[in-house]
């Protein structure tokens, strides 16, 4: 039975994936989301109720539009895909509850700013705003502790205000602040600690990789918004693991090991 509601989840995920696809594409190309049929993005050819299933509709079509056979792309199956692994990753974390709700709200937000700010190096305010309203939503939901919320979303903006001040808004940007806001919002202040830790050490070691292998250069931007994104969706579900291990040494004690092994295997 709980195969069962793991794939309708699943299945309801990629569904809103789905439409999280037209809302990024009108964002970037004008015209409301959430009105008028989808077309190919080429051709504009109305598309069908089976041109427009999730994830099997661009498996069977081979990649292609069935009316131009221009090259769907591979945002499409990704984002859908991601969308059904986080509805299904916050069902599998917190059972059928608030939590699993709220948080895939918050997933899909998120999972827009992931993708916009990656391939458009911008986190606009029509998402980061609704965004901002939504996360205050889910926190009062899940009966965060008021102060927790007020001084979580106020520590998540002041922290990227500060560097957007001292960097004159060179890698920093208001969309950071307002998406720092949202995290501290939706996480509280300690979480919002937890996710900021995860967005730097992964948004430097993928620069630093990319860097090393000639693909950027150190003066390149990097989308930060894209890491904040995805260590908020990280955090919401296993930032008070995370806070746990680190505090208890158990961090250091990995840290310290992986660096002995590395070094020596014999340890
Ligand atoms: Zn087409």
């Amino acid at each position: 039975m709980n195969i069962v509601i793991g794939v309708v989840v699943f299945v309801l995920g990629t569904a809103i994936g789905s439409f999280l696809n037209v809302v990024i594409y009108r964002l970037h190309a004008g015209g409301s989301p959430l009105r008028g049929r989808s077309r190919c993005p080429h051709c504009k050819h109305q598309l069908a109720a089976d041109d427009l299933i999730p994830v099997l509709s661009f498996v069977m079509l081979r990649r292609r539009c069935r009316y131009c056979h221009k090259p769907i792309s591979w945002q499409y199956p990704l984002v859908e895909l991601s969308m059904g692994l986080v509805a299904l990753t916050m069902m599998l974390r917190y059972g059928l509850s608030v939590e699993s709700w709220v948080g895939t709200v918050l997933g899909a937000f998120l999972l827009v700013i992931f993708v916009y700010d990656l391939r458009h190096q911008l986190i606009l305010d029509r998402v980061s705003i609704p965004a901002m309203v939504a996360a205050l939503l889910g926190s009062l939901l899940l009966k965060r502790p008021l102060t927790d919320i007020a001084i979580g979303g106020v520590a998540g903006a002041a922290f990227f205000f500060l560097q957007y001040v001292f960097s004159n808004g060179r890698w920093i940007g208001g969309g950071d602040i307002r998406l720092g806001a949202v995290l501290g919002l939706a996480l509280g202040w300690k979480l919002l600690a937890v996710s900021l830790v995860l967005a730097y050490f992964g948004g430097s070691t993928v620069a630093l990789f990319l860097i090393l292998t000639k693909r950027r250069s150190w003066s390149s931007q990097i989308p930060f918004g894209t890491f904040l994104s995805l260590a908020g969706i990280v955090t919401f579900l296993w930032g008070n693991e995370i806070l746990v291990w680190y505090l208890h040494g158990g961090f250091f004690d990995w840290f310290v090991g992986a660096f002995l092994r590395f070094y020596n295997p014999a340890v």
